[in-house]
């Protein structure tokens, strides 16, 4: 984002906030350089971070790329649709929220991570086997034994909100 005063690259989100319908959203922004402050006003396809790939290159925020890597780890475990959508809904949030332009594609693994360790054990396991690329069973047999030392990994503790 430019800054329209001065033409520098380096601005910041101040706030963001929703408008028009949830599907615009405003922010403020300052100027990193010259200091002046501006609104801009994106569309929500404009809004998703474009990724960052691990060899470099852009591609754009593809949700349906993300539900299916969930749905994968997710096969015949016992969580409902609901509790997948609302998943993938705190994702995009989540990423949306960071105000960036562009987001690497371990950042939205991580996020996936995060989500899946509260909704199934399971599918987490096997999500971090695949995105961890685990060499062999010590490393995964330590992935294990650290979760298991983690309070949020236990039962019964899960944060749904
Ligand atoms: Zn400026």
């Amino acid at each position: 984002m430019h800054c329209p005063f001065c033409g520098t690259h380096e601005t910041k989100v101040t706030d963001s906030r929703l408008v028009v319908e949830g599907d615009q959203v405003r922010r403020r922004r300052q100027c990193a350089a010259c200091g002046e402050r501006f609104t801009t006003y994106e569309t929500a396809e404009l809004v998703m971070p474009r990724v960052v790939k691990g060899d470099g290159s852009r591609e754009s925020f593809d949700e349906h790329k993300l539900r299916a890597g969930m749905l994968r780890a997710l096969e015949k475990r016992p969580v409902s649709s609901e509790l997948i959508e609302a998943a993938v809904e705190r994702i995009r949030q989540r990423l949306r929220a960071t105000g960036e332009r562009e987001i690497e594609a371990r950042r939205i693994g991580d996020e996936v991570m995060q989500q899946l360790k509260r909704l199934d054990q399971v599918a987490y396991i096997r999500f971090a086997s695949v995105y961890r690329r685990f060499q062999d069973l010590d490393e995964f047999r330590a992935e294990i034994d650290r979760l298991a030392q983690e309070p949020s990994f236990l039962p019964g503790e899960e944060d749904q909100s």
